[in-house]
Parts: C-alpha cells; structure tokens; sequence
C-alpha cells in the first residue's frame, strides 16, 4: 500500500498544480482518444513508473471540474473535508448493509439522516438512506409510492394503469424511473410550467381529475426543488393540498437545489416540505461532496421497509433492524456515501454548510447582476436560482459553449426553456469567489472578441 500511497500523492499534488496553470484540460475530441492516450490493456502487467507515467497522463487530460473554468454541470469545486472523507471510505470499504460489516459507520449514516429529518421538522417515525444518485433515490421514493398506492404491487406486480405527475422542467428520471417502475414512461403526465418555469398547479388538478374520470390511478405528485435548467422551485405548500385532496403521494426532488433545507434565508424556496412524503437531496450538488452522495428522507419510514427490506439469513446475522440498513436500500453491498458528507460537516459545522448554500446564491446574484447591467447580454435567468441564463451578443449558445469547450477555454452548458436556447451558467462551486464570476465573464467576452466569425 504504501508504494500505492507515494503514488497517489505524486499525481496528485501534481495535478493541483498544474490545475491552478491551466484550469481546463488539453480537449482530446473523442475521435482521437485512442491515438492520444495508450488505454490499452495487454497481457502482461507494467512497472510502477511506467504505471505512474501512464497515469499522469490519463488524469492530466481529464476534464478538470474543480477549477474556476467549470461551470458545465451541476456539480464542481472540491470541498476538501468531504474529499478526505471520500478517502477514507475508499481506504476501510466497508458495505453499509450491516452493523456486522460497517459498524460505527452505520451510525454515521443514521446521525446524518436524523439531523435532515428533524431540519425539516419530522418526527421519530422518519427516516432516510442513500443511493447512488438523485435518479436512483427519486427511484426510491417512485416505488414507495407505488406501493404505497396498492400494497399488493410488490408481489402481484402492477396491474393497474397507474399514473404520475411532474413538470415539464423537471428531471428525465422520472420518466426513466416510471419504465423501471412497471408504471410506463406514457403514463407519466408532464404539466406545463409557468413563466418562471413553477409547475402550474390549475393544470395538475385539472390532469389529475381528468385522469381520474377515465378510471386512471394517480399516485404520485413530484415536485421539483431547482429545475435542472433554470433552477426553479415548484410550490411544494400548493402541491401538498392537491396530494392530500386526491390521497397522492408527494415526492421532492431536490437532488440539485434540497440543500436549501440548512440556509435560514432560503429555505423559504421549500416551504412545506414538512409535508411531503418524500424528499431527496444531492450533497454532491449544493453542498459540494464528490460523487455521489445522494439522501432520500420519508416522513415516515415504515415505507422503506415495505418496498425495501428483503429478509436473508446469510447476509442479517446480528444486530437489530435499526442498524441493518440494507433492510431499506435499493441496493445489496452499498458502498459509505455518507462518510464524505459527514467529515465535511463535522468539520465546518451546520453553519458552515449553510454559508456553502449562502454563498451559491451570492455567486448567483454577482452574475445575474452583472449579465442584466452589461447589454451585450440578454438575461433568462429566473430569480432566487443558482442557473444564471443568458446569451451574449446573440450568438447561438450552443456554438459557443461548443467552441468554448474545444478551445479548452471554459466548461459551460447550454439549455432552453420555451422557445429560448441560452447558456446556463452555475454557480455551485462555493469554493469560487466574485472574482472567479467575473472572470468567466471576462474570458467569454475576449475569447468572443477574438472570434468574429461567431457574430455573423
Ligand atoms: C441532477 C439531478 C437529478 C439526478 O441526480 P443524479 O445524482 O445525477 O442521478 C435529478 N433531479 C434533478 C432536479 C437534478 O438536477
């Protein structure tokens, strides 16, 4: 290991320097990916410096999403506390099925659970676990309510049309997920938007009561905290009553934006999760973890149980329910995603997570700001959004953030909403300060300035 060890650090401390000279990687167009880097494998193995060699090379051409030029996805930046903590889980490869297996561990998980269960006012009949991702925990909280809706699903399988709704914003999983589900992707009703891209709560009622008078089965309502494109918040206070009225499961997916649950100023954007029956989160998202480190909470968790446990006397062998937590996962061996989340929290304290999340929006209003006070850019951006929307000098947003990329200038995506394409601008990475906002401004204008052909 130790050899392992020396390596790791070499590359590593290597790469953070050479990340701080060139924030985007060398662009190695997919074509030439072979060509470029030797990524074969071959029968017999290789030595530690050439191994070392081989390496540095594949990691130095990799895109860099921790640096101030990253801004292409829903994640970036390195929380090192979170980083450290990753580590070690990687280190002790514990599998969170069991108390027998992950010990201490479990309780790490469970700590972390119960702090986001009573944030959002629940009681001791909630709880939650982790998955790989928001898609599979908004899986999670889809099969709960599926179950949830007709117990005897989990055996008999679905045999009735069931039906679920969400936005037209919101994410592709819950379709994918209703495939997976037996529920089928036509039966997933997507309800138009308003103009800030909120789910327009006259029209699900109205979907909901149609679907019902030709003998559909509603199921699920799925709010969305922070639309993938724009970042907006659906009324979740507003849903909840149209959930109660018509006996529906409420599901949040806040996998991009639930963090707003730890900062007192922006937390309003949840009003009423405390009502929901489900609610999932991404650390990986706002709070900067890495990869992945997704929660999913219900407020009351007899649900887990149900669409979950599985009994198996080679695998539950000690210990109480409590602490067997494979008896409420999606999975079998699970590895620590909670472990990450907690040192970072550990170390900065609950405070300190919200001024993560504080920051975000800040960052968001620096650009906002500055894309409404400099006309050469036309603004999308909804407010209260860490997604800042806008073109600059007209140019297609999709030449320009493919240009951008090729030129391994700068990481940035592109959207629509409604009849508008605009790039999407994300200020998660909380370790980015103004000055890194700004700079991203500066280096698309002068990248532009030096590309006329962009502006015809
Ligand atoms: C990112 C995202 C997801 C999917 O989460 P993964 O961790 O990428 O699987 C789901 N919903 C929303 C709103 C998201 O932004």
């Amino acid at each position: 290991m130790e050899r392992s060890l020396e390596i790791f650090d070499r590359l590593v401390r290597g790469l953070l320097a050479d990340e701080a000279q060139n924030p985007v990687a060398e662009y190695i167009p997919s074509a030439n990916l072979y060509d470029r880097l030797d990524l074969k494998l071959q029968k017999d193995g290789i030595s530690a410096a050439e191994l070392e060699a081989s390496l540095k090379d594949l990691i130095f051409t990799t895109p860099r999403t921790a640096t101030n030029a990253f801004f292409n996805q829903l994640f970036g930046g390195r929380q090192e506390r979170a980083i450290l903590g990753d580590l070690l889980s990687v280190i002790l490869n514990n599998s969170m099925y069991t108390y027998k297996a992950a010990g201490p561990q479990i309780g790490v998980e469970k700590v972390i659970i119960r702090e986001i269960c009573d944030m959002i006012g629940w009681d001791e009949g909630s709880d939650g676990t982790l998955a790989p991702g928001g898609s599979m925990t908004n899986f999670m909280g889809l099969l709960m309510a599926r179950d949830a809706y007709n117990e005897t699903t989990r055996h008999a399988g679905v045999h009735q049309r069931m039906t679920v709704y969400t936005s037209t914003e919101s994410h592709y999983s819950t379709p994918k997920n209703a495939a997976f589900a037996g529920i089928g992707r036509d039966n997933v009703r997507q309800i138009d938007v308003d103009a800030k891209g909120r789910m327009d709560m006259t029209a699900l009622r109205q979907m909901i009561e149609t679907d019902i008078s030709k003998g559909l089965h509603p199921i699920m309502i799925n709010c969305t905290a922070g639309t993938t494109v724009l970042g907006a918040f659906d009324d979740i206070r507003a849903a909840s009553h149209i959930a109660k009225e018509f006996g529906l499961w409420l599901h949040v997916d806040g996998a991009y934006c639930g963090s707003v649950l730890l900062s007192e100023r922006y937390k309003h954007l949840i009003d009423g999760v405390e009502l929901v029956n489900s609610f999932t989160l991404n650390a990986h998202k706002m709070l900067g973890t890495p990869l992945s480190c997704s929660l999913i909470v219900v407020k009351d968790k007899s649900h887990l149980h149900n669409s979950f446990s599985n009994d198996a006397s080679y695998l539950y062998q000690t210990d109480h329910d409590e602490f067997n937590l494979g008896k409420m996962s999606l999975q079998c061996g699970r590895r620590n995603d909670a472990l990450k989340l907690w040192v970072l929290w550990k170390s900065v304290g609950t405070s300190g997570l919200e001024q993560i999340v504080d920051k975000q929006f800040a960052l968001a209003d620096v650009a906002r700001t500055y894309v409404r006070e400099h006309p050469d850019y036309t603004d999308f951006s909804v407010e209260d959004s860490v997604s800042i929307c806008f073109n600059y000098k007209n140019i297609p947003a999709q030449s320009l953030c493919t240009s951008l990329y090729e030129e391994s200038e700068l990481l940035v995506g592109y959207g629509s909403f409604n009849d508008d394409t605009f790039i999407r601008l994300v200020t998660i990475n909380a370790t980015n300060e103004k000055a890194d906002i700004l700079k991203f401004f500066k280096r698309l204008e002068a990248f532009v300035a030096e590309r006329p052909e962009l502006l015809q």
